[in-house]
């Protein structure tokens, strides 16, 4: 099936922005994840509606994994056992301006959390290209979004308090428990049951948005720094296909009620003329507005509105982030796979992450370059494509991100990432014996 087909076949159920994953649970009624494409080992779903519930729970279970709002493509939230879900812990629990911090309750999502912190005149740094996720599981696997000053959405978390597998409280902090707490923020669920997490803020902004079509590959190559620097969050979409970036999207933060006019032409590429879908034939409804209009940042950061279905839906992911200054290199590498890529691809989004301190962060240490792909929901075809893409991208050590599909292994992992020995002695420090632990962080993590 050619991708236009497909394209239409997946837009009869992506109409209504609700239908896709009511469908999905419909079909045999299995608790699946947001795509659909896994079914989890078990649907024992116990929805905790306080602290104590939560403690009370983790006590009384061996196993348990805690479900966010489904939005990872791979195992790392499955479990065979029991899930918990904390959906409608969904409150701000403090706003402090002194401190300038947010602190909420760990069911809660960002489609949720911002609107409200705008109307107090606040914003976080950034968003990932959804505003749907859980602000805990966004966290816990290091969920980005762009900008070259721009740290992954966990460089937010100030302090975090959870549930460690005896049921007992933990607080940590930023200020006051360095490492521990280094270690703690992208948990990967392993740690135990986060039940608040504060996030830092800033005033809020406005932003525009605007969108260029047809940016030649050449002027990426020679122009990279230059690209991704021209504007506070920089998207390049391209599907490979003809020595160009199809749509680049530049998010400009508008300083002290200042527009930005933008050029006709970036390089090269010409200004779109109307809202565009990164995947150019879907319909731009699902996007956040564009045309350079001004809105706040909430409405302008993420690429998808609140209400609507992000990105295609039937679909799968795969992200790999790589040094910022192999990111030409590591482009063209991938680029070198087109004609293997392509038949399977929806589309690829490009974009860069400053680096941080938080042991399991995609971008530990690293400021980075990402390489993402969003698949047709075709795995046996996929799953022999990933070690083609990753031998490709081997000699820049290419980390996958933790909630998108990969097949990467074990001892690559543990060779990229400095501090995994010292994440899995925390890990026990809180969860002795592997209430937290599902074979995906057994395979991966626990290996050692
Ligand atoms: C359409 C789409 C677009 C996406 N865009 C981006 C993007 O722009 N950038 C990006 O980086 N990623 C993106 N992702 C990936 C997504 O952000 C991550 O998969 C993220 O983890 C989703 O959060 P969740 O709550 O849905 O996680 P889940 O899949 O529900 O859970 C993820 C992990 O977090 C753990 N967890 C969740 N809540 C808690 C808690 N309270 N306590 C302890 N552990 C918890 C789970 O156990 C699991 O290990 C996208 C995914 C989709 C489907």
């Amino acid at each position: 099936m050619n991708k236009r087909e497909f394209l239409k076949l997946c837009s009869i159920t992506l109409a209504s922005p609700v239908l896709a994953p009511l469908l999905a649970r419909a079909s045999g009624d299995k608790l699946t994840n947001w795509a659909g494409n896994l079914e989890y080992s078990t649907e024992q779903l116990y929805p905790a509606a306080s602290l104590e519930q939560v403690r009370e729970f983790v006590r009384k279970q061996s196993k348990l994994k805690v479900l966010g709002t489904r939005h990872c493509f791979n195992k790392i939230a499955d479990s065979t056992d029991q899930f918990l879900s904390l959906k409608t812990m969904d409150n701000v629990v403090a706003l402090d301006p002194t401190s300038r911090t947010v602190t909420v309750e760990s069911g809660m999502t960002y489609g949720q959390l911002c609107p409200h912190l705008d109307s107090k005149g606040w914003a976080l740094h950034n968003l990932a290209s959804l505003p749907h996720i859980s602000i805990a599981g966004a966290c816990s696997t290091a969920t980005h979004g762009s900008g070259e000053t721009n740290g992954n959405l966990s460089t937010a978390v100030s302090a975090l308090e959870f549930v460690n597998a005896s049921g007992d409280v933990v607080k940590l902090s930023r200020q006051q428990d360095g490492e521990t707490f280094r270690g703690a923020v992208v948990g990967l669920g392993a740690l135990g049951v986060i039940t608040k997490v504060t996030l830092d803020v800033q005033p809020r902004f406005m932003m525009q948005q605007y969108v260029y079509e047809d940016l030649p590959l050449r002027e990426l190559k020679n122009h990279f720094d230059a690209i991704e620097s021209a504007a506070y969050s920089v998207s390049l979409f391209t599907d490979w296909q003809k020595e160009r970036v199809n749509e680049v999207w530049l998010k400009h933060r508008m300083e002290q009620g200042r527009t930005f006019d933008a050029p006709a032409e970036f390089f090269g590429a010409k200004r779109a003329t109307k809202n565009l879908h990164p995947i150019a034939e879907l319909s731009a409804e699902n996007c956040t507005e564009q045309l350079g209009v001004p809105g706040p940042w909430y409405e302008r950061l993420p690429h998808f509105r609140m209400g609507f279905t992000p990105s295609a839906g039937k679909e799968l992911q795969s992200e790999y982030f790589v040094p910022r200054e192999h990111a030409v290199e590591a482009i063209l590498a991938v680029e070198r796979l087109r004609d293997q890529v392509s038949p399977h691809l929806l589309i690829s989004e490009i974009r860069t992450i400053a680096a941080d301190d938080l042991w399991m962060s995609t971008c530990y240490k690293r400021p980075s370059v990402t390489i993402h792909f969003t698949w047709k929901q075709d795995w046996p075809a996929v799953s022999k494509l990933l070690p083609v893409i990753e031998k490709e991208l081997a000699p820049f050590s290419p980390r996958p991100h933790w909630g998108k599909l990969f097949t990467v292994s074990p001892a690559q992992l543990h060779s990229s990432y400095k501090m995994l020995a010292d994440f899995v002695e925390l890990s026990r420090k809180y969860d002795p014996h592997g209430k937290f632990r599902n074979d995906f962080l057994s395979r991966n993590i626990f290996r050692i």
